[in-house]
């Protein structure tokens, strides 16, 4: 990610990768015992409204890109639609996460020891190696066409790929955000294999060299993994440092972004605004 730091803002902006889902059949080793998974929700049901009866709980998995859920009580039947990457989830895990679903559906809070249990199977690391792939496999990604207004994100890369990589860098899918503004001026979306740069960026006022070099940027990132020293997730290590550095106006162009950036998404954001103030 490059995000720009100047004027005493720190904006860096990382997509968080929330509840993600995971794989029918995947999570290796683990089998749920009943195989049915109806008794877990009514249980909870149960222990969360003793007095209300239930005429029915009525389970389904679906190919979901996250591990969202949903739950409806429609003619006293309780309805629930899960990612199919929770079907091999451990029958403490559904009735843990009826809890939490039931909860929400009357407006309660959820029971803490509830909230926790059905967490921290989704924290599990094969869990989310299999959300993951799911994300991967069935989400997609928001982003305009690489053939911007002013500059043709496909022209330019293979044009760096040939001066910088020798052409052997195969090209991942290229776009400009969907929404311009942001403080960042792009991101290199492993999990999509998408490099998206800013839309602010594709506007006349902005040198060539900077969109090259902000792409050029995100292009590192597919030499470099993202490293862990310690616990810790190092992205720019001092070698992808070096190799920035390497860049043919990496001088003009970061003294470009520091003096420039701000201003041009404050004036593309006055430019947006306007036609609402004179209404
Ligand atoms: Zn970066």
């Amino acid at each position: 990610m490059f995000s720009y730091r100047g004027g005493g803002l720190v904006v860096s902006i990382r997509r968080l990768l929330i509840l993600s889902m995971v794989h029918s059949e995947a999570v290796p080793g683990e089998q749920n015992a009943t195989g049915s998974v109806e008794p877990a929700f009514a249980r909870a049901f149960a222990e969360c409204r003793p007095r209300t009866a239930l005429a029915g709980v009525m389970v389904e998995f679906c190919e979901f890109a996250a591990a969202t859920s949903y739950v409806s009580l429609r003619d006293g039947v309780l309805r629930i639609r899960l990612c199919d990457v929770l079907r091999h989830a451990p029958e403490a895990v559904w009735h843990a996460l009826g809890h939490v679903l039931v909860s929400k559906l009357f407006r309660r809070p959820v029971p803490r020891r509830f909230a926790d249990r059905y967490r921290r199977y989704l924290n599990r690391q094969d869990v989310q190696a299999l959300l993951e792939r799911v994300r991967q496999e069935r989400g997609r990604k928001r982003v305009l066409a690489p053939g911007g207004v002013v500059f043709d994100l496909v022209e330019r890369f293979e044009r760096l790929n040939r001066e910088y990589f020798h052409g052997l860098m195969a090209r991942p899918d290229l776009g400009w955000s969907v929404t311009g503004g942001r403080w960042e001026l792009g991101h290199y979306d492993r999990s999509h294999h998408t490099i998206v740069l800013n839309r602010m960026l594709d506007h006349e006022s902005v040198p060539a060299y900077v969109v090259d070099y902000v792409l050029y940027h995100e292009m590192l990132h597919l030499v470099f993994p993202v490293e862990r020293k310690g616990g810790r997730r190092c992205v720019h290590p001092e070698e992808f440092r070096a190799r920035e550095r390497e860049f043919a106006r990496y001088g003009d162009a970061e003294a470009w972004i520091k003096s420039e950036f701000g201003e041009l998404v404050a004036a593309q954001r006055r430019q947006i605004k306007q036609p609402l103030r004179s209404r």
